[in-house]
């Protein structure tokens, strides 16, 4: 799965600014962490619109995203002009796609901050607008309330509003984003699914346990995921000796 993480702003571009605090600078840090944190994920790809301060025009990030190929694109900002809490927005019209990874990562980072839900919302954005992939632009706390001003300066509130985001991204790849599911093993026993997924996630492959029902009776799919950034999954599992079959 390929990411374009967008931090707002940059350069002669600061965003809201609040005392000492600057948007521009806290989206960086904000996208820089997230990005650290998911280079452990071997099947997502990340790529930023920019890495230090520095001016990006809106349409340069665009032109980066569709160059890179996204498969989603995410906007990071904070909030600023009275309220608290965390919003998200997607574009005004858009795909039922759009709309399922928009609500996935706003249900994931809103129960993740534990701050006001400000709900999901639409909005004609450059970046929301102009983006053939799926796109969700994000507004994590206001830089200009009292409150959310102190939380940001801490850097625990960072870390949470980044965790927030990684688990949001880990969500949509695993749940919304699964191009080639490859079914390797049914098994009746967990213990011999959970076997064979250990067995798999050695070889390095991304797997899951997928719990389904056959007449009333329980059995466990092992499933690997093909995620279009590892070559040749499925010939890898075959030449392991493994028996599999793509899912649609
Ligand atoms: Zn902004």
């Amino acid at each position: 799965m390929r990411i374009f993480l967008d931090p707002g702003h940059g350069g002669r571009d600061p965003g809201a600014c609040h005392k000492q605090l600057k948007e521009k600078d806290l989206t960086l840090a904000i996208a820089l962490r997230i990005r650290d944190q998911l280079t452990q994920h071997k099947d997502i790809m990340i790529k930023l619109s920019r890495h230090v301060d520095e001016t990006c025009s809106l349409s340069d990030r665009v032109l980066l995203a569709e160059r890179f190929k996204a498969d989603f694109y995410l906007s990071i900002h904070i909030n600023a002009g009275g309220g608290t809490g965390f919003e998200s927005y997607r574009y005004l019209n858009t795909s039922k796609k759009t709309g399922d990874y928009h609500q996935f990562i706003h249900q994931t980072i809103c129960q993740s901050l534990d701050v006001t839900d400000r709900g999901m919302k639409k909005g004609d954005f450059y970046v929301l607008r102009k983006t053939s992939m799926p796109a969700v632009l994000t507004e994590s706390l206001f830089i200009d309330h009292p409150l959310d001003y102190v939380a940001l300066f801490k850097s625990s509130m960072v870390e949470k509003i980044v965790a927030a985001h990684v688990k949001a991204i880990i969500s949509v790849k695993n749940t919304l984003l699964k191009p080639n599911s490859i079914v390797c093993g049914s098994f009746k026993n967990i213990i011999l699914a959970n076997k064979r997924q250990a067995e798999l996630s050695q070889h390095g492959f991304d797997v899951d346990i997928i719990k389904a029902n056959v007449n009333g009776a329980p059995f466990y799919r092992v499933i690997v995921y093909d995620d279009g950034v590892t070559p040749n999954v499925e010939a890898r599992l075959n030449a392991l000796g493994y028996n599999s079959f793509k899912t649609s």
